[in-house]
């Protein structure tokens, strides 16, 4: 299976792995696509185990709250950012791939190996798209959790404060994930109903009961 996924996406080297944003994705079989479900189920998974693990310790007092912090706990930390680089792996999936513009071109591209949600549709004009209201939510959310978890930045020991309370370390936030990826799946099963049929009752069904455990999320930060 996997070998049939880099051979369909075989490009010529001077292609590099960037091209142009209106180019569909290359089209994928069941299989490919069952692939691609995997990995997304187990990284949504994965965030929420990491969540749930979140408010246990907080139940307990310990908070996952920046290294000079008092009260610094290794553990938490280490959960905090699984939770924080799935979520935004999930929400970049959700909200689509990223794009750029060429500075030599000025055409507007993205990078050809991500696993898109406009690879789960058949052309660039079929695609799902989410309330618009939650995808600015979502995507200031990712862009938040990228200048913390991606990059050694000043806000780290800044902001640390505000994580506390109502901050980057909100498990809510996933709830919103999953009930999306809920709409995702009605929507996939009109055209990909052999892929859908694995990613809800494996995926998306567990990860619903689940996440009902996690506070509502609060204003955005
Ligand atoms: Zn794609």
């Amino acid at each position: 299976m996997l070998e049939g996924l880099m051979t369909t996406d075989k490009v010529a080297p001077s292609a590099g792995s960037w091209r142009k944003a209106t180019v569909p994705c290359p089209p994928r079989t069941d299989n490919e696509l069952i692939a691609a479900v995997h990995v997304l189920g187990a990284s949504l998974l994965v965030a929420i185990k990491s969540a749930i693990n979140i408010e246990e310790l907080k139940q307990a007092g310990i908070y996952p709250v920046s290294p000079p912090v008092a009260g610094f706990h290794l553990h938490a930390w280490q959960i905090l950012q699984t939770m924080l680089v799935e979520e935004r792996r999930l929400i970049e999936f959700l909200v689509g791939p990223h794009t750029f513009t060429d500075k030599g071109t000025g055409a507007t591209k993205s990078n050809r190996d991500t696993i898109c949600i406009n690879c789960f549709g058949s052309s660039i004009t079929d695609t799902w798209w989410m309330n618009d209201d939650v995808r600015v939510r979502l995507r200031w959310r990712a862009q938040r959790t990228n200048k913390r978890v991606a990059h050694l930045d000043w806000l780290l020991i800044d902001e640390y404060d505000s994580r506390v309370v109502s901050g980057i370390w909100q498990t809510g936030y996933l709830k919103e994930i999953v009930n999306q990826f809920r709409d995702f799946t009605e929507w996939l099963y009109d055209r990909r109903p052999h892929v859908a049929e694995i990613l809800a009752p494996q995926y998306i069904d567990p990860a619903s009961a689940r996440v009902m455990q996690l506070p509502v999320p609060g204003p955005p930060f």
